[in-house]
């Protein structure tokens, strides 16, 4: 039986200093309504959110999700998240979730309700779907044209690409797109012939003893998973580094993954109908690690 939990949260200013934020938390029955129909995260996805991995209830890289939701927060012209708030709604979050198994934490601060005086702003644990198939088999992917080039982010910066924002209607459809061509997910590239990033996850491809992945020059979002396995390959001595990766070079790599915090790392079996080579050993050792309790 899957398992579920709701907080609502009154959000406080982020200068708000006091250490201890249980009044402005209410636990709701994730099973019933709880959102206003005036919300505009659900009428126009204006919001933001962050997913979380829970591994036997601890609650995975909460600073850098923190430091992505005020960056999000910034770039969409929302109030600046309380991060000791947050912080505590995530505790409250993770003390709820089982002790053993993986779950997912999810943080949403939308717009709040049309003409309304404040953001909503909620939290809800639940159980994590069973990413062992996709970790241990892998992921067959196909390029999708993001349809904008490479200078688009500097250019357009109101199309928000480097925030999470609740507005994964194009993401959704890019995975049904991956799924008519008979794959199981999609790498985003850029008009202009640039690895971008996947729908929900960040590629990281491997050449020789070299890891690499797209830099986050605001075209993408910079991925927890992704900065927190550099940390770990830098420290078993590794050489990691963020380049412009032209399309041409995924069929390249010696072994590639998408990553992301619930997920994990999936290795891909083949890009564009191409195989490319999967590192098995290398895959579970990495999974082993991003299960393993991360701060
Ligand atoms: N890129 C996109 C578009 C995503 O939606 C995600 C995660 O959902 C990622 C990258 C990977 O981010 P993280 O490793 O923090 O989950």
């Amino acid at each position: 039986m899957a398992w579920r939990y709701a907080l609502m949260i009154d959000p406080a200013a982020s200068d708000d200093s006091r250490s201890d934020f249980s009044d402005t938390f209410t636990v709701v029955d994730p099973t019933t309504p709880a959102l206003s129909v005036g919300e505009l995260s659900t009428q126009r996805g204006d919001g933001i959110f962050e997913s979380i991995g829970v591994v036997d209830g601890h609650a995975q890289e909460v600073g850098p999700h923190l430091d992505r939701l005020a960056h999000s927060a910034e770039l969409c012209d929302l109030p600046a998240p309380n991060r000791e708030q947050w912080r505590q709604a995530i505790v409250r979050a993770a003390a709820e979730s089982p002790e053993s198994g993986e779950g997912v934490i999810k943080l949403i601060l939308s717009r709040g309700v049309e003409h309304g005086p404040a953001p909503t702003a909620w939290v809800t644990a639940a159980q994590a779907p069973d990413n062992s198939a996709a970790r241990t088999r892998g992921i067959r992917v196909v390029t999708l044209d993001r349809g904008y080039d490479s200078g688009a982010p500097a250019r357009a910066p109101w199309l928000l690409l480097g925030a999470k924002t609740l507005s994964y209607a194009v993401n959704m459809a890019a995975i049904r797109e991956a799924k008519r061509r008979g794959a199981d997910d999609a790498i985003f590239v850029s008009s202009d012939g640039l690895v971008l990033e996947a729908p929900t996850a960040s590629v990281v491809l491997r050449f020789g003893d070299r890891f690499v992945t797209p830099e986050p020059t605001g075209a993408i979002l910079h991925g927890t998973t992704q900065i927190s396995l550099f940390d770990h390959l830098k420290d078993e001595g590794h050489e990691v580094a963020y380049e412009r990766v032209p399309v041409s070079d995924l069929p390249k790599a010696d072994a590639a993954w998408l990553l992301s915090s619930v997920r994990l790392a999936a290795p891909i079996t083949a890009v564009d109908g191409v195989e490319i080579p999967v590192d098995a050993d290398l895959t579970a050792s990495i999974n082993r690690y991003l299960l393993s309790p991360r701060d």
